[in-house]
Order: C-alpha cells, then structure tokens, then sequence
C-alpha cells in the first residue's frame, strides 16, 4: 500500500501528482513543469498547504463549501452513516431514511410547489437528468415534437456531455462532439462586456428577446425548456440588468417552455436566500443542485422537480439513474449541512452581514486602477479588470492573460481569488466575517498593485 502522507516533501508530492494524476480543466503538461499546489488540511475558510502557508479561500473551493472547512459535525454524521449503512440504492422499489429525510427537507426549503428530488451525484449529472426529464415529460404528455432546449452561451452546467452541452463554453464545446443534437443557445444578459452603449434595461430586455426570437425561429411547438443559472457563476459572476428575468418568466410562460433554473452555485444561500431563483423573483419548473447541498463535504446533486412535472413523470418508467443517487453517507451529511445553515442562522449572517460587508470592501477597491467595477449578488462578486474604466475596455493582451497574473499575485499574497478571462471571481464561505473580509480586502489590494506594476513594466497599457 501506498505510504504517501502529508508531511512529505512539496516537491516529492508534485512528481508524484505529476506521474500518475490527470487533472481536470488543466494543460497537465505545464502543471508537471511547474508542480501543483498541494492542499493539506483546512478550518474556517482558510487553507493550509504543503508549505504551511494559510491561504484565504476566496473561492469556497469550486464555490461550495458553505459552512466552511472542519466541521467535526459533519464527520460525527458520515461516520455514524458509514457503520449503520454505508450503501443502500433507491432502484428497484427500495429506500432509506437519509435519502428519505434529504428530499423531505429540500422540498421544505424549496419555493411552493417544487416538492420532489430526484438525487444524482453531481450538477453535472442532475443537469443530464433535467434533459432527459423535461423531453420525457413532454413525451408523456403526447408533445413529442418539443425536444429542444434553449440554454445561453458562457452559461456552465457541468462537463459530461449532455450538461456540457447545455453549457454555452465555446472552449468545451471544440472538443469531444458537443452540443448534442437539440441544444440551442442564445446570448448572455452580460452588459459589462457585451452592452456597448445601450443602458443595462434596454441591454437586459433585448437579451431576454432573444428567446422568443429563437422559439420563433426553432418553432414553437418544438422548445420543450430553457435553462440558466439565476446569476452565471463559472461565466464571470454576471449578475443580469433588472429587466431581464422578468422578460424570460413572461416568455416561457406565454410559449409554455419548462424554466429550469440551475442553480448549482446559487442555491443553498450565496445569494442570501435560500435560492437564487427567489433572490431574481422567478417560478422554475425544475431547478438543479449540488455543490451548497453538502457544503462540498460529500459529492451530491439533484433536480428539485415541480408537482406538475413530477406527476407526469411518476406516471411512467423513467429510465435513468445513477449508482449513487441518494447516496446514505452523502445525504446523511447533506442534512447535517442543511441543519447547520438553519440553526446557525447562516443565511441571515449572509444578509445582515456577510454581503453587506463584502460590499463595501469590493466597491472600495472598485477605486483601483485595474479594477472596471463591482458585480455583486449575496456572497458571489466580481471585478472586471480593464485598462480604461470609463469604456470598460479590454485588454489588447490575450483574453485571460491579465486575469491569470493577478490570480497568481492573489496566491502569493495567500488568497484564492479564481479568473474567468479578465475578470476576478469571488465567492467566499458564506460564514466568513468581518476580519476575514478585511484581511481579504488587504490581501487583494496588494495583489491588484502587484498586477498593476507588472502590466504596467510589460506596456500592457
Ligand atoms: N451548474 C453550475 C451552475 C455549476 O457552476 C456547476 C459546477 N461549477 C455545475 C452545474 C456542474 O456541477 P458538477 O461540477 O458538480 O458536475
């Protein structure tokens, strides 16, 4: 058996990593050359490496460690699971408590009439259950023409081949054969980058026009859903301009399209209610989860499916599942996470103080040279960075190239702050306080001053 451990050497750990790891969303080659960053343990929303640095985690790891790390709770429980039933499935006619008490409590928490989960073990995989349900539901319902689903381009939905083509990431979609067939994608409600001159109303209206110009355009009769994330994360955290969701309800109420608001990095919080698609005032048929659910603690996902849909389904074989839906151990911590948020208050830390703070701390460096201003929704933000604030212009460089240098002064100075092209990504624990905030805010600034000198020595300006 293996003998690697923690108090091994960085640079043993790296080669090792190096030999026999593939990692994902990475050149593996240039990450064998330079070493991975090793993670060894980590408490609160701070992380420790290899090096004993302690890195502010910026990011909540991809978004989803909500409570923060090292919650013995949350140990306490999947140890306790493991020893009275560590699997069980739910297929054929069978189920236990954990899943039971999981699908009990989400529907609790979820907006009226959203009542049933079908479990997976990611968003990825919740998101390939959406399509098959919503095309299935439509079967069902004698409509077998609506087969299409119209999704948005820069959205993220996940990486197997039906959520990545669901996603509208050119860059993924180059390899491997995505989209499948009938996946259809129309502009981002993005007025930072794509609004030009328009005001953000009139930019966040012709944006939502888009789909009825594209049910126009698909026919009808043929638009079985359209889905998006209430607040694009993984795109650049683009919160869209106020007309915007208003315009979609209308829409896929008027043509009768399933809305399925995926809301992998909304949900459970981030926006400081229980789910984005509250938070932008909208009536999803189906919405997805991951991530929130278990803090990131145990690998899990599911579609929160409306009592229409889910009627319709429960009246046929659906064919589809996976090994792991309803996982005991997963689901038993995901009710530990979903036990902690309530009984700590943590969605009301998020409003009261969390996202306020995060606020004025990020419009403050909204004063950088670099920075083109603050995109911010709950605990979820970005800054565009740019060389000329007042157009909002972008680099002549690469698009990325100026992000990635500021991602690597924000490691330097011991932050985790992730880019998406040029623009910095913020999506912190949602427990995070105060001096935390503050030793962000000291943190990022260095490394934006960093970046800046350092564009400024390249003539990138
Ligand atoms: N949907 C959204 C909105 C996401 O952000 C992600 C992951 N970043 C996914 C789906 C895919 O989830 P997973 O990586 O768990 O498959």
């Amino acid at each position: 058996m293996s003998a690697i451990t923690n108090h091994m050497p960085t640079a043993e750990l790296q080669a090792l990593d190096a030999a026999h790891h593939m990692h994902p969303f990475t050149t593996n080659d240039e990450l064998a050359a330079k070493g991975a960053r090793i993670i060894t343990r980590a408490k609160g929303v701070y992380l420790t490496d290899s090096e004993g640095n302690q890195i502010l985690d910026g990011m909540a790891g991809l978004w989803c460690v909500n409570i923060g790390y090292g919650r013995s709770e949350m140990a306490e429980v999947a140890a306790r699971q493991m020893m009275e039933l560590p699997y069980y499935n739910t297929f054929f006619m069978t189920t236990h408590v954990p899943a039971i008490a999981l699908a009990q409590e989400v529907a609790k928490l979820a907006p009226e009439g959203l009542n049933h989960v079908f479990f997976a073990g990611s968003g990825s995989e919740a998101n390939d259950t959406n399509i098959r349900m919503v095309r299935t539901y439509w079967a069902e319902k004698g409509k077998s023409a609506k087969t299409n689903i119209i999704s948005r381009k820069n959205a993220y939905h996940g990486s197997s081949m039906g959520s990545g083509s669901l996603g509208g990431m050119s860059y993924m979609h180059a390899q491997g054969g995505m989209p499948i067939p009938g996946i259809h994608h129309i502009n981002q409600p993005d007025w930072w980058a794509e609004g030009g001159d328009m005001t953000p109303e009139d930019f966040g209206l012709a944006r939502a026009r888009e789909l009825e110009e594209k049910i126009a355009e698909l026919g009808e009769d043929t638009v079985a859903a359209f889905i998006a994330e209430p607040i694009q994360g993984a795109g650049g955290v683009v919160v869209p301009p106020e007309t915007y969701w208003p315009e979609i309800q209308r829409i896929c109420d008027k043509y009768d399209i399933l809305l399925i608001a995926d809301e992998v990095i909304c949900g459970f919080g981030r926006t400081g209610n229980w789910f984005g698609s509250q938070t932008v005032g909208i009536r999803p048929h189906i919405m997805t989860i991951a991530k929130g659910l278990s803090s990131g603690y145990q690998p899990i996902g599911g579609s929160i499916v409306c009592d229409e849909v889910a009627e319709v389904i429960g009246a046929t074989e659906f064919n589809h599942g996976y090994t792991y839906s309803g996982h005991p151990v997963a689901a038993a911590v995901a009710l530990e996470n979903l036990r902690i948020l309530q009984e700590e208050n943590i969605l009301d830390h998020v409003r009261d103080v969390g996202a306020p703070a995060l606020k004025q701390g990020l419009n403050e460096l909204a004063d950088h040279p670099l920075v083109g201003g603050v995109s911010i929704m709950g605990m979820m933000a970005s800054l565009p960075l740019t060389p000329h604030k007042a157009s909002r212009a972008k680099f002549a460089s690469d698009a990325g190239t100026v992000g990635y240098m500021c991602r690597e002064r924000c490691f330097a100075n011991n932050l985790v702050m992730r880019h998406v092209g040029d623009r910095m990504i913020i999506s912190p624990p949602l427990i995070i306080d105060q001096p935390d905030i503050d030793v962000f805010m000291a943190r990022a600034r260095k490394a934006l001053d960093e970046t800046y000198a350092q564009v400024k020595a390249e003539g990138m300006l």
